[in-house]
């Protein structure tokens, strides 16, 4: 089995799913008391996210590549970055590193071909709705069409995730705006909607959407344990 390093913390509350699943996948496929070979660089999400807000993505690049070496020092044979709105900063960390980055739209992408679709709608961040890292990877990639709600519904979903998601808030008011977000974008022609936030299957799951839905917590969190475990 090998060491998954993961970076967390962005927020801790999606963290959690991530050694769940792993060590559920490790107990699953190896029986008896086996768990998952991990290693956690927790960050202090108000740093990240302060530098987010005030468009300091060189100094995040920063922060990410330090943490990704640590955990490559300490024995991480791989690293997995539970955001998928800090993977805008692979590039900054891919050349400190020896070892791989299990990339969450990889793992979404897949997810997506196996299951035939080809439009998709994303839910995410400001940052990975409006920037072109992700869409432009799952494009690039994969060849998927990928839409995103319009300006005022992409404020309420960026808003819902921080004020409410990353501070362990559940509102019912909020998930009906998040249904009536998804039921647009699947009236748009999305065939698929990805849950481009590692926070959103905190608030809505597969019976909110009329299309389906991609867990992108629960799908990376499986790659990356499938990968920890294919090399035994
Ligand atoms: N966890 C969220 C994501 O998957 C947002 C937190 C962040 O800005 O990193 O994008």
């Amino acid at each position: 089995m090998k060491t998954i390093g993961l970076i967390g913390g962005m927020s801790w509350q999606s963290t959690i799913p991530y050694y769940q699943i792993l060590n559920e996948s490790a107990a699953e496929q190896l029986g008896g008391l086996h768990s998952a070979k991990l290693l956690l660089w927790n960050m202090d999400f108000e740093e990240i996210a302060s530098l987010q807000r005030q468009n300091r993505w060189q100094e995040a690049g920063a922060v990410m590549a330090a943490a990704a070496v640590k955990l490559q020092q300490a024995g991480a044979d791989a690293i997995v970055i539970c955001t998928n709105t800090m993977h805008k900063l692979v590039p900054d960390m891919l050349p400190e590193l020896q070892i791989p980055i299990l990339h969450i739209a990889d793992a979404t992408a897949m997810a997506i071909q196996q299951a035939g679709l080809r439009k998709v709608a994303l839910l995410g961040t400001r940052f990975t709705m409006e920037d072109s890292f992700y869409v432009s990877h799952l494009r690039e990639h994969y060849g998927l069409e990928v839409i995103v709600p319009d300006a005022a519904a992409r404020q309420i979903v960026h808003d819902v995730i921080f004020n409410e998601l990353c501070v362990g808030v559940e509102k019912e008011s909020s998930r009906a705006q998040y249904r009536e977000i998804m039921a647009a974008l699947v009236q748009q022609g999305a065939e698929g909607i990805i849950f481009g936030c590692t926070e959103i299957p905190l608030l809505v799951d597969q019976s909110d959407a009329a299309v389906p839905v991609f867990d992108t917590t629960t799908l990376h969190a499986t790659y990356a344990a499938k990968w920890a475990l294919a090399s035994i």
